[in-house]
């Protein structure tokens, strides 16, 4: 009888990774077509200075406009894309696309302040990564200043001192440099030292309590003084409600964004949202 149970598990285990792998096949084939039919949009978020209301960047987050699905968000294929090797290709088309709305947004008048573009580990580690970077932006006519890189603790701390190396090479080149989710990952302080970036993101999870959870408003709290300590500036994601805002603003939090300000905009929403902002008198970028 035990036996029989578990071979039915067996079966059923079975026929479920037939159909997961399957499912990934899948999705890996179409994002084959998906890369070579440019069907990956990018689409804005503004990051606001609380105090002033200026806008100090704008971050690209990929998805796919699927033929049949419609849209399809990023946590649905990144993973996918990262283990087939697809996301470097997907990575450089990704930077390639903002660089070229950065052009765009200057040439219009529009101040973004930076683009900011989120990184996978793989593509941190290709060879001459840098280089490859440099060329793209030479080619759109964006001057690095315009962009910034958003990479992880867990993608750092895997290497540090190859990640301090290529990261230390990225910002002599005048890229700006962020820590995203920071707090979610494993990290190490002496490291954050050494990691030559210019600000870190506090992750949405510690935000969505934040007026309510005393640990997650411990958390934030030292993340912002912290990061004050080593010269850096501080962003906090997910921001939603005014309470959140007020209280970010109140313990010094240079950089919002999240749904109070916008959602994740199309390149022409974001290009409105941004002239609405310069009526509003924002600084130049
Ligand atoms: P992330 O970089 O931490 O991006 C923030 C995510 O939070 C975005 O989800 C954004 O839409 C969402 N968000 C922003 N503000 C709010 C808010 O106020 N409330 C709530 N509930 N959510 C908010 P999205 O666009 O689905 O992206 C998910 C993740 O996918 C990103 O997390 C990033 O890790 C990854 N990703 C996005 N674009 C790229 C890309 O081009 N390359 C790579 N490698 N990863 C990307
Ligand atoms: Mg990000
Ligand atoms: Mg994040
Ligand atoms: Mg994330």
């Amino acid at each position: 009888h035990a036996k029989a149970a578990g071979r039915n598990t067996y079966q059923m285990f079975t026929s479920e990774m037939h159909t997961a792998a399957r499912q990934r096949l899948a999705i890996e084939n179409s994002l084959r077509s998906a890369v070579a039919n440019d069907e990956f949009v990018l689409h804005y978020q503004p990051q606001v200075e609380p105090g002033s209301g200026n806008m100090v960047g704008m971050e690209a987050l990929v998805r796919w406009q699927h033929p049949e699905n419609g849209l399809v968000y990023p946590d649905r294929f990144i993973p996918v894309a990262e283990e087939t090797g697809l996301i470097l290709e997907i990575g450089r088309h990704v930077f390639e696309k903002a660089c070229r709305q950065a052009a765009r947004w200057r040439d219009e008048g529009l101040c973004f302040g930076k683009i900011a573009v989120n990184l996978s580990a793989r593509q941190l580690r290709q060879p001459d990564f840098p280089e490859m970077l440099s060329a793209i932006m030479k080619e759109c006519g964006v001057e690095p200043g315009m962009m910034e890189l958003e990479v992880t603790e867990s993608m750092t701390m895997e290497r540090p001192v190859e990640s301090t190396r290529i990261l230390g090479a990225l910002k002599a080149m005048g890229i700006g440099l962020a820590i995203d989710d920071f707090g979610t990952g494993y990290s190490s302080l002496s490291y954050l030292k050494l990691f030559p970036v210019d600000k870190l993101k506090i992750d949405r999870s510690f935000v969505k309590d934040i007026e309510v959870d005393p640990d997650d408003a411990a958390i934030a709290s030292a993340t912002i003084a912290m990061a004050h300590t080593l010269e850096k500036k501080v962003c906090a994601e997910g921001v939603e409600t005014r309470a959140q805002l007020d209280f970010l603003v109140q313990h010094g939090c240079d950089i919002i964004q999240g749904y109070i300000f916008s959602k994740p905009l199309a390149p022409d929403e974001a290009g409105r949202y941004l002239a609405q902002q310069r009526g509003r008198g924002a600084s130049e970028a």
